[in-house]
């Protein structure tokens, strides 16, 4: 990254202060702020912005109550503002408490740990020093006692009362709780081990576990693949009714008939269609590099960098992957500097009547249909088409891992509609992409960064309530890509490369919807 940018990137769900705005982020303010004082050329400073980043990304859903902000130091038009807050070492944390008034320097976090775990707990204790003024998002964190919850639905209107039973020492209850505070319907309550009356009432008998109470007394327990609190949190974010807030209530109803041009397609979740890859490439092909009359320079290697790899690797059709494969040597064999976009098109219609190879035209989603016409639809396919492609490219050993990412990385770059999403994408291509050195790395490359694209645009406007962002697979579609290690969620990645090859393969696509 270049001097300017500092260490974090606007997608960081990172607040970036500057002196225009660090008055208005830390005064006043209905949240809780933690800010990193740093300065880019520091190297602790350097090793430390991925935990920042991961911290970011992992307390994503505690905003309202508690967010992080970060300013670079070494910049010279910040240095005023960091001599003003007291700055004199890198990296510095300082505790803004919500409310908190202007011309307050904060609580400097001394000797705070390097690990996003411990860190949270830092969040959590910090937030619990908050008096009168606890910031209102902020669910309470102490835990509940008998007589709370036995009168808890008498004055509150939730559907749902979840319970995490756990040690005093446990933090899951309280992560859990920040979690869901911006879901609606529920509540979450952690309850000590100690709480006899509950404890022996609901018959529980392990630490942690979590309960469901629900408003006519019944309760049940939370039926989870580990007891921790990503498998809490998804499980409870994903209880019917339970909506995040401000967000329409999902309708599994017909009414997508009248909402959307084209009847509704079943579809099996977790599957590929081929028709939404199909209807990418018509998109992608005919519609998008259209906007380009002439094709050239690092556009035109773009584009044939594009159709090398979907001639090589597009599991399609025969008649598909004749197309491609004729429209692949028919650029190669061209070798002229400029590509009118006519007379690709001519080569993408056939219209010299190749036999057998067809790009069907128009779009059909399936697995990528939206309950809006805004949602879904093409940036999907592309997902789809492009996790399939480096799977699919996996099983041509020997070959350059990075060709796939490298074209479309390229692609994205010169000719993605969405700009925003393409410098985002090439952020994260430029920071770890040429760091992959094999061809399942690869995939295991892509897969999570939609990861992180996914974190990053949970809740969105343009997120079809009906197809939440989840971090992906879940844990009911895949149970062994999950782990637990001393109370945390990881990846096992080993099986989250053996479901990707399962998952995306060719021969698991199917084929319905197609004429
Ligand atoms: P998508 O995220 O499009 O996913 C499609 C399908 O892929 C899912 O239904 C699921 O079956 C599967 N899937 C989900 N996660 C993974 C994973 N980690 N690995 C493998 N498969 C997975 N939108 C923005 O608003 N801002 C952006 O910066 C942005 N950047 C983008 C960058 C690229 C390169 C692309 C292709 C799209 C980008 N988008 C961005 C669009 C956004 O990511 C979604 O594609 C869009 O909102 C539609 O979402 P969706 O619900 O259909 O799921």
């Amino acid at each position: 990254p270049s001097a300017e940018a500092g260490l974090y990137s606007p997608t960081d769900q990172i607040v970036i202060l500057s002196p225009d705005t660090v008055d208005s982020v830390l005064f006043n303010s209905s949240s809780a702020l933690v800010v990193e004082f740093y300065a880019s050329w520091c190297g602790h400073c350097v090793a430390f912005s991925p935990v920042w980043k991961s911290l970011a990304e992992d307390v994503k859903e505690w905003k309202p109550a508690v967010d992080l902000a970060a300013i670079d130091c070494a910049e010279e038009a910040n240095r005023k503002t960091c001599q003003n807050f007291g700055i004199r070492g890198f990296p510095t944390l300082k505790f803004f408490h919500a409310y908190s008034q202007s011309g307050s320097i904060g609580e400097p976090l001394k000797g705070f740990p390097r690990d996003v775990r411990s860190l949270r707990r830092v969040i959590i204790k910090m937030l619990e020093t908050h008096e009168e003024t606890w910031p209102p998002a902020c669910p309470p964190l102490e835990p509940a006692s008998k007589a709370e919850i036995d009168n808890f639905f008498e004055t509150n209107s939730v559907e749902y009362l979840a319970l995490v039973f756990e040690n005093e020492k446990s933090y899951v209850g309280r992560e859990v709780t920040l979690d869901l505070l911006q879901y609606e319907n529920i509540t979450v309550r952690r309850v000590l081990s100690t709480e006899e009356g509950l404890v022996s009432k609901l018959g529980v008998t392990e630490f942690p576990s979590c309960y469901l109470y629900y408003t006519n007394g019944n309760f049940t327990r939370l039926n989870v693949l580990n007891e921790a609190r990503a498998f809490y949190s998804y499980a409870l974010q994903r209880l019917p009714g339970v909506v995040r807030a401000g967000k329409p209530q999902p309708v599994i109803t017909d009414h997508h008939k009248n909402t959307t041009k084209h009847e509704w397609r079943q579809f099996n979740r977790s599957r590929v269609y081929m028709s939404d890859l199909e209807s990418a490439l018509h998109y992608s092909l005919r519609v998008e590099l259209s906007t380009h009359a002439t094709i050239s320079g690092q556009d035109l290697r773009a584009v044939k960098d594009y159709i090398s790899i979907l001639a090589k690797y597009f599991p399609g059709r025969p008649v598909v992957k004749k197309l491609l494969q004729s429209v692949d040597k028919w650029l190669e064999e061209r070798g002229d500097s400029e590509l009118p976009y006519s007379a690709l098109k001519d080569m993408l219609d056939n219209t010299a009547q190749v036999p057998d190879a067809v790009l069907p035209e128009g779009v059909r989603w399936v697995g990528c249909q939206g309950t809006q016409p805004h949602f879904r639809g093409y940036p999907c396919s592309m997902w789809m088409l492009f996790h399939v492609l480096t799977v699919q490219a996996i099983k041509s050993p020997g070959t350059d891992p990075l060709e796939v990412l490298r074209a479309m990385r390229e692609y994205v770059h010169s000719f993605f509609g969405c700009r925003a999403c393409a410098s985002h994408f090439e952020a994260m291509a430029a920071e770890s992409m040429n760091n992959v050195r094999t061809l399942s790395t690869a995939a295991l490359w892509l897969w999570s960064r939609h990861n992180r694209v996914n974190n990053r645009l949970a809740g969105a406007l343009s997120e079809d309530p009906m197809f939440p962002k989840l971090q992906w697979p879940p844990p009911d579609l895949c149970p062994q890509c999950h782990g637990v290690r001393s109370g945390e969620h990881y990846w096992m990645q080993q099986e989250v490369l053996a479901f990707l090859r399962r998952y995306f393969s060719s021969d698991r696509i199917l084929l319905d919807y197609l004429d």
